[in-house]
């Protein structure tokens, strides 16, 4: 890894009632309150972020969501807006996460303009992207990612890129306990750089690039040895407390 700061972030999905994320902000920073070089960020459901808001205050865990709407307000039943989102002290959103694209039909286009609103609200987006099985057997990995990026970050100022993340999250290697190998990890953080670089230069050096999928404790020390893979996006291992602490003291 370059010069960049790791970040690890916990996704919690559809898990954990506000009594639920209490307890385990509770026990989360108990043991993570000594991590000093990484960025922590939980993304919890949106019905825990006012609770978590509250633990987590001054600490050193950020807070995030699973997403977002494209719009400001209005007339847009069952969505969140960014400012939503900062007024229970947000600081980043996940975007066109592969079971928002796959099960809720969220389009690249879509997927853009959150990551536009994002920005323009001050939010940190962690922009989603990643091949299905097929494609990987297609050989069409890249083909797919290098496109997802692409058509997400379309119209984006280099300041603008300079403020986001990307989570390379392949999809049969999520939930499914299939990791990556590291070198299939590293390869495609690179090619998503190499994009990143056509469009912003050498400050894509400064983009951190994670990695996602079947991600524990006992894998995350090998990934972090890649150059390119700055951290990841982490879904089932983060559920647990302790076990995300220590998945967090192993990538350090
Ligand atoms: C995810 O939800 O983003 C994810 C990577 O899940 P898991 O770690 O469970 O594969």
């Amino acid at each position: 890894m370059a010069d960049r700061r790791p970040v690890i972030a916990g996704n919690w999905k559809m898990f954990k009632t506000v009594h639920e994320a209490e307890d385990y902000a509770v026990k989360f920073l108990d043991e993570v309150k000594d991590v000093t070089d990484i960025d922590i960020v939980l993304c919890a459901p949106f019905t825990a972020l006012s609770a978590l808001k509250n633990e987590l205050e001054e600490s050193i865990v950020h807070l995030g969501a699973q997403n977002m709407a494209w719009a400001d307000q209005g007339a847009y039943t069952g969505e969140i807006s960014a400012q939503m989102l900062l007024d229970v002290a947000c600081t980043y959103v996940i975007l066109g996460h592969s079971e928002r694209r796959e099960m809720f039909g969220e389009t690249d286009e879509e997927i853009a303009r959150k990551v536009q609103q994002a920005l323009r609200a001050g939010l940190t987006p962690i922009l989603c992207c990643g091949e299905n099985l097929s494609l990987r057997e297609e050989g069409k990995a890249v083909e797919r990612v290098q496109g997802q990026v692409t058509r997400a970050l379309a119209g984006l100022s280099a300041d603008e890129l300079s403020r986001i993340i990307i989570a390379y999250e392949p999809i049969w290697a999520i939930g499914t306990g299939k990791t990556a190998s590291s070198k299939d990890a590293q390869e495609m953080c690179a090619s998503i750089r190499a994009t990143l670089t056509e469009r912003m230069g050498m400050a894509a050096e400064k983009v951190p690039i994670l990695y996602g999928g079947s991600v524990k404790a006992e894998n995350i020390a090998e990934l972090m040895t890649e150059p390119d893979v700055d951290g990841a996006l982490v879904g089932g291992a983060s559920l647990d407390p302790l076990q995300f602490a220590k998945l967090i003291k192993n990538a350090g």
